[in-house]
């Protein structure tokens, strides 16, 4: 369809509702498509506190946030920040704060861009991201073949005692600080909110929601609706009125954002398994799920075979039936040994082009680097250095570490060389702009010295 258009579309639908026991919504949201954003923002404090906190962090990012980037982000959620923190100054609004959670599409030229970072000039193909920002215990959720996984780490008490060990995630629950929550947009005059990329594929659903969603709702609940309910706006409504049939204690805000196409990366992954592996990505996992059951069959086999050479024991006074039952042993094995071989041989190709398929960017000592394979290898494939970068581990902005000391994962080895430019990008505005705040302030001693120029 548009799948050969290069870009990344959503489609988004979103659900809002005060509960069965507050007596105002203090949540808001935002789908802001022509932006590339959504937002979910969950208010606290007071009576009205909360209400105006989490409106003015959705206003401001629908005023402020033009430019999709990064930094664009981060600023207009420091913006956010000030704005509220500001405004708790008045006694009636006095400790106000908001969450907010939001993913944001980054799209990259067009058109592909030039960039020379000394090692010759390249050429890239469009790029396109999701960046998930989150602040507090809102939550964003991914829903990717058929399995939920939370994407945020709730910024609360309960949450770091049980990351750090402390308690477990049954004891949070009962937990008397279970609602105190650690990070807050308009609390304190700064703010970090998490920021981090993610690679859109066609056919994923993100989930954003606030607290009242998933302490009414259990994850598999959450997966039923969104395996159930294709449509976004039905399947948010959906999750309101399961929040409110288990209590509705408060607010409750969903958004459900569908990638609806990815710019062709999904089709640029089963090409290239096409031509590796001679089959699909689903063909794999066909051959995976395969491979258990076949396994499962053939210890049965074994079995029968085992019982079989001891029938054949017990009968080997009488040689016709010893010769009887051996050869029906012999195609047994035949068989479920062909059969296995089979199995395991597409397994191993399997998993030798899943381990080799793909790339990631990382580092190589204090370099960063490009390698081929997973982060940190696949059973008996280990990663190989694939290319070399000259960008060193301390110029790299810090919103990246996380990511590349994990390994960032690319489906092609043009995608993980796109993300290496982004860096180098991002690392050459970034020192312009503190070159030309330098030079201002730097300015008079500079023009005051024209005889050092003259003498060269
Ligand atoms: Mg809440």
């Amino acid at each position: 369809m548009s799948a050969g258009s290069g870009r990344v579309v959503l489609r988004a639908g979103a659900a809002t509702d005060v509960g069965r026991l507050r007596p105002n919504n203090q949540d808001s949201y935002a789908l802001l498509p022509e932006k590339g954003i959504y937002v979910v923002a969950d208010g606290m404090g007071g009576a009205q506190g909360g209400e105006v906190a989490s409106r003015m962090a959705i206003e401001t990012i629908t005023e402020s946030y033009s430019e999709p980037s990064v930094d664009a982000l981060a600023q207009v959620i420091a913006e956010a920040n000030e704005r509220i923190h500001a405004a708790s100054e008045r006694p009636n609004l006095r400790g106000m704060g908001t969450t907010t959670v939001a993913i944001a599409l980054i799209p990259d030229e067009p058109d592909g861009r030039r960039v020379n970072g000394g090692r010759g000039a390249d050429t890239l193909e469009p790029y396109e991201q999701l960046l998930v920002v989150n602040v507090g215990d809102s939550r964003a959720y991914l829903f990717r073949d058929g399995g939920l996984t939370q994407l945020t780490d709730d910024h609360s008490v309960v949450a770091e005692l049980v990351r750090d060990g402390r308690i477990t995630a049954v004891e949070a629950e009962a937990h008397p600080q279970r609602n105190i929550i650690t990070r807050v947009l308009g609390v304190y005059p700064q703010v970090t909110p998490d920021i981090w990329p993610i690679d859109p594929i066609r056919g994923d659903r993100y989930l954003l929601c606030s607290d009242g969603l998933f302490n009414e709702v259990s994850d598999d609940q959450m997966s039923s609706v969104l395996r159930r309910l294709a449509d976004p706006t039905e399947a948010a409504n959906e999750l309101v009125r399961l929040a409110n049939e288990g209590g509705g204690r408060d607010n409750i805000t969903v958004i459900v954002l569908d990638v609806v196409d990815d710019g062709g990366a999904a089709e640029r992954a089963s090409a290239a398994l096409a031509g590796e592996a001679q089959g699909s990505s689903r063909a794999g996992a066909r051959d995976l799920a395969g491979f258990s059951t076949a396994v499962g069959e053939s210890r049965a086999g074994t079995a029968k075979g085992r019982k079989g050479k001891a029938k054949a024991k017990r009968a080997s006074t009488g040689p016709s039936l010893f010769k009887r039952a051996r050869r029906r042993v012999t195609w047994r094995v035949l068989v479920f040994t062909l059969m296995l071989a089979a199995v395991i041989g597409g397994a191993f190709a399997t998993i030798q082009w899943y381990g080799t398929s793909t790339y990631y960017v990382g580092f190589h000592g204090d370099e960063v680097a490009i390698y081929q394979g997973r982060p940190g290898g696949l059973l008996w494939i280990d990663p190989t250095l694939e290319q070399d970068t000259a960008i060193k581990r301390d110029e790299v902005p810090v919103l990246y570490i996380t990511a590349l000391e994990a390994g960032h994962e690319h489906s092609s080895l043009a995608d993980a060389k796109a993300y290496v430019s982004r860096i180098e990008r991002d690392i050459i505005e970034r020192a312009e702009r503190a070159e030309s705040a330098t030079t201002t302030t730097t300015a008079p001693p500079t023009t005051a010295a024209p005889p050092s120029t003259a003498a060269n």
